[in-house]
């Protein structure tokens, strides 16, 4: 099996940290799900085109007519990168949440929405327009496959209906089974958006092979800097809805009308839901995230990723007190974030001696996954959740959680820094 010769250089690699204990170490990032160093290759990549920017469509000079060009190949190089099909729209958009309510409100009037219960607040609120079915949190890949065929087999009356599923879970790293999902979705004659905010920085995704209707993924959880996410896939639904936002650039002709009033036509291409001065760097910068990791090789960057996932499963497995948080079992495959609890301890308080002894940076709470993080705890996903969680007295379960993760940018010594001070 091909293996990375080492990690890809990152911005912040060289940032040093003092420790209470005196002295200082280089800092550990260990927070990559939250969202990850820039590669340096992206940095560069926008230094070079940095000098030659212009805001985009309809300037007439050299530099508006470069950007517009960079940013339209910049939407080709997305669609390339997650394998769409080639009438699927490329949005741009802030971040996935921005993707994902961009979707939301674009529905057909009479939509139902089917979510689990455990998917990241970003794709389990946005709907709440609509007539929204949580689905109970699922124990097995196969159980969620069975529970969403299930309620999508029960509802009545038969309209349209969206699907809403993560493709890794941003507390456990846990991979869904999205093809078997986008399925099923399809058989009930349902379309499926798939929240890859977690996937694509990890694994190849395929909008064509995996049959998904669109996906949403953030630009500063694939390397690139924060300020620009995408959403892709069928143009229909898109074209069809009013834009997300009115104003410039969304639309094509505008006119009085006698009567007084304002007459729109709005464009039908991605430009309809993206009015305003579009973040030309931003979609640049998504862009050149996507072309490094694909010159880098995924075979290469997934065999790397799996010996440090390897290394911290079997440092933690060691140390008796550390509890790792799973929905489908110890052994699913996951991507490089792992959620634990340490036994005698506070999660926040754990976590910030890692910063405070080790200069190691990992998260600490519930992850923007309140129900899902209440479960895997043991307790009730009905309970309401506050990121900072009190303190859980001798003998009681843990209130929250820590998560460790990591990626393509990740030293090894990184890692195994983690391992020792864990246990
Ligand atoms: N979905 C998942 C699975 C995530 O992990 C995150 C970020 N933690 C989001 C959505 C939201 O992404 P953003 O904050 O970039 O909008």
């Amino acid at each position: 099996e091909p293996v990375c010769a080492g990690p890809l250089p990152v911005l912040g690699r060289d940032v040093t940290v003092p420790l209470v204990t005196g002295g200082e170490v280089s800092y550990a990032a260990l927070d990559y799900a939250a969202s990850a160093p820039a590669l340096q290759r992206v940095w560069d990549d926008i230094a070079a085109y940095a000098p030659y920017y212009g805001s985009v469509h309809r300037g007439a000079g050299y530099l508006s007519q470069l950007s517009t060009d960079l940013f339209e190949n910049s939407r080709t190089t997305v669609a390339e990168f997650l394998d769409c099909r080639p009438d699927d729209q490329v949005i741009f958009t802030r971040a996935t949440t921005d993707s994902l309510n961009l979707l939301a409100g674009v529905l057909p009037a009479d939509c139902e929405v089917f979510v689990f219960e455990t998917e990241h607040h970003a794709s389990l609120l946005p709907w709440q327009r609509h007539r929204v079915t949580y689905l109970d949190a699922p124990r097995t890949p196969a159980r969620a496959v069975e529970t969403l065929e299930r309620a999508l087999a029960d509802r009545e009356p038969y309209g349209p209906a969206l699907v809403c599923v993560t493709a890794a879970s941003n507390v456990t790293g846990e991979l869904w089974p999205v093809r078997e999902l986008a399925a099923a979705a399809h058989a009930h004659g349902a379309r499926i958006v798939v929240d890859a905010a977690q996937f694509v920085p990890h694994l190849p995704f395929s909008v064509r092979d995996l049959d998904v209707d669109w996906v949403a993924f953030s630009g500063h959880k694939l390397y690139a800097p924060f300020g620009s996410g995408v959403l892709a896939g069928r143009a229909d639904w898109l074209r069809a809805a009013e834009p997300y936002l009115a104003g410039g650039g969304a639309s094509r002709a505008v006119a009085r009308r006698p009567d007084g009033g304002v007459d729109v036509e709005w464009h039908t291409t991605a430009a309809r839901h993206e009015a305003g001065s579009p973040n030309v760097i931003g979609a640049y910068a998504v862009a050149a995230a996507c072309k490094a990791l694909t010159e880098a090789g995924f075979d290469t960057l997934v065999a790397r990723e799996r010996l440090l996932i390897e290394k911290v499963r079997a440092g933690l497995a060691e140390v008796p007190e550390v509890t790792v948080l799973s929905l489908f079992g110890d052994d699913a495959p996951r991507v490089g974030v792992l959620s634990f609890v340490v036994e005698g301890w506070n999660s926040s308080h754990f976590a910030a001696a890692l910063s405070a002894e080790y200069g190691i940076g990992v998260r600490d709470g519930l992850f923007c996954a309140h129900p899902l993080v209440r479960t895997l705890l043991g307790g009730d996903p009905g309970e309401a959740g506050e990121c900072g969680a009190p303190e859980a007295r001798p003998g009681e379960r843990s209130l929250n959680a820590i998560r460790v993760s990591f990626g393509a940018g990740t030293p090894d010594e990184h890692v195994e820094r983690f391992v020792r001070a864990v246990g």
